[in-house]
C-alpha cells in the first residue's frame, strides 16, 4: 500500500472525526513546501504534488541516519501565520484553505497511531508561526514531549524551527528530535525583504541556525541540522544561492541543504508570476552532490555558471569536465580526480577502475560498463586503447 492508499485507508477506516480528517488533511496539504526527502524526486507538475517528495498530504520518505527509507507523517502544527511570505500558502495574505492548528495531544494522537498502524515510522513537524513563534513552538514542543514521554515514542522525529524563537525552545527541540531544520529560504538580508518582508533574515533566520550549531557542540542530533532554500523567489542569481549553500555547509555546518523551485501563490503580491521550473531546482541538487558528495570546490564549479551566474540548462557535470580536463581521459592512466570529472563516473565506479587496473588494463567500454559506469555519458570523454567517439564537442579531432 502507498502512502496515498494508506491514507486513504485511515480516513475511511479509522476513529478520526470529518473535523479531525479536515485538519489531517489541510495541515498536510500546507507543508508541502518543505522538502523532507533526501533528494531532489521526480513529481507531477500541478496541483500539491509539485513540491517534495509529497505523494499525498500527510506521507513523505526520508532517509534516516543508518540509511533506511522511511515513511514519515509530514505535517503542519498549524497553517496560521502572520508573516506574509510571497512563496508560501500558508501566509497572512494568501487565499488558502481555513485555518487550522492541532492541540499537542490531539497531534500526539493520531502520530502513535499511525505508528502503531505501521503506516508510519516518524514525524516531520513544520508550522506557520500562528499568532505567536514563541507559543507554537512550544505545543510543538509539548506534543513531542508527549509522544517520547507519555507515550514511549521512539520513532524518528524531524522538527523545524520556527523563525524568531528563543534559544531555549531550540535547545528543548533538539533533545526530543533526530533533527531539526530552519529554513534560510534566501541568500541575504536584501532578498529576504523582497520576497518576505516581516522576517529580518540575520535575527529571524542566521541567528536561531547559529544557536542550532553552538547547540550541536552539547546536545549533537543523530540526523544533524538542514535548511531549505526558494529557487528564484527572489530573483537571485543561481551563483549566488550556491554561494550561501556552500557557507551553509561550511560555516553553519548544515548536513543537506534542500532546495524548492518557486511556485507563484494566490493572493500574494507575485500572484501569477511565472513558477520556476523544476528543471532549475534539480540544477542546484545536482551541482550541490558535485560539491558535497564528490567534494569539488566552490571555486572549481565556478566555471559551470555562465557569465550572468546561472547555471546551464544541461547536466552542470557536463560543463565541469569541459573547464577542468584538458581532453579525453584514458581510464588506465587518469587520477581519481580526473575520473571523477567524467560524467557517468562517480565515486564508487571511478574507485573500481583504479582497484581494477592495479591487476590489468581494461581494454573495452563493456568493461567500463561492468564497473558501474554509465557509458552513455563518459563514452565522449573517454580514451580507450588510443580510440575515442567522434562526436566531442570541444577537442579539437
Ligand atoms: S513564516 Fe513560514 S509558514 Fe509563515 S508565511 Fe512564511 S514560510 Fe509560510
Amino acid at each position: 500500500m502507498n502512502g496515498a492508499d494508506k491514507l486513504g485507508h485511515l480516513s475511511s477506516s479509522t476513529a478520526l472525526d470529518v473535523e479531525l480528517q479536515a485538519k489531517v488533511s489541510a495541515l498536510g496539504r500546507g507543508s508541502r513546501h518543505d522538502v523532507c526527502a533526501s533528494t531532489s524526486s521526480s513529481r507531477s507538475v500541478s496541483g500539491f504534488r509539485r513540491i517534495g517528495a509529497v505523494s499525498f498530504p500527510g506521507v513523505c520518505q526520508a532517509f534516516t541516519p543508518d540509511g533506511r527509507c522511511v515513511s514519515l507523517f509530514k505535517t503542519l502544527y498549524t497553517n496560521a501565520c502572520t508573516h506574509s511570505c510571497y512563496y508560501c500558502p500558508n501566509g497572512a495574505m494568501s487565499r488558502g484553505c481555513g485555518k487550522y492548528s492541532f492541540t499537542p495531544e490531539e497531534l500526539a494522537k493520531i502520530v502513535l497511531k499511525l505508528y502503531k498502524e505501521n503506516y508510519i515510522e516518524g514525524l516531520f513537524l513544520s508550522s506557520g508561526v500562528g499568532r505567536d513563534e514563541e507559543r507554537t513552538m512550544e505545543e510543538m514542543i509539548e506534543a513531542v514531549e508527549l509522544l517520547r514521554g507519555k507515550y514511549g515514542f521512539e520513532g524518528y522525529v524531524h522538527l523545524k524551527i520556527l523563525p524568531g524563537v528563543g534559544r531555549d525552545h531550540i535547545r528543548r527541540a533538539m533533545e526530543l528530535a533526530d533533527r531539526v531544520s530552519i529554513n534560510i529560504e534566501t541568500v541575504s538580508s536584501s532578498t529576504m525583504g523582497e520576497i518576505s518582508p516581516s522576517k529580518d533574515y540575520l535575527t529571524d533566520i542566521l541567528r536561531r541556525q547559529s544557536f542550532i550549531r553552538e547547540e550541536m557542540r552539547r546536545t549533537p542530533l543523530p540526523a544533524g541540522h538542514t535548511t531549505q532554500m526558494i529557487v528564484g523567489g527572489a530573483e537571485e542569481r543561481d551563483l549566488d544561492i550556491f554561494r550561501r549553500a556552500v557557507y551553509e555547509y561550511r560555516k553553519m555546518g548544515v548536513r543537506r541543504v534542500y532546495y524548492s523551485a518557486f511556485t507563484s501563490i494566490e493572493g500574494t503580491p507575485f500572484e501569477g508570476r511565472e513558477s520556476v521550473p523544476l528543471q532549475r531546482e534539480k540544477r542546484h541538487y545536482q551541482l550541490d552532490w558535485l560539491h558535497r558528495v564528490y567534494g569539488f570546490s566552490e571555486k572549481e564549479l565556478f566555471c559551470v555558471f555562465d557569465d550572468e551566474g546561472y547555471l546551464p540548462a544541461e547536466d552542470p557535470k557536463k560543463r565541469l569536465a569541459e573547464c577542468l580536463l584538458d581532453g579525453p581521459v584514458d581510464p588506465n592512466t587518469a587520477s581519481f580526480k580526473e575520473l571523477l570529472t567524467v560524467p557517468g563516473i562517480g565515486p564508487v565506479s571511478a574507485g573500481r577502475i583504479i582497484r581494477i587496473r592495479k591487476r590489468r588494463r581494461i581494454e573495452s567500454p563493456e568493461e567500463l560498463s561492468e564497473l558501474g559506469v554509465a557509458l552513455k555519458r563518459a563514452w565522449p570523454y573517454l580514451l580507450l586503447r588510443g580510440w575515442r567517439q567522434s562526436t566531442l564537442r570541444w577537442w579539437g579531432s
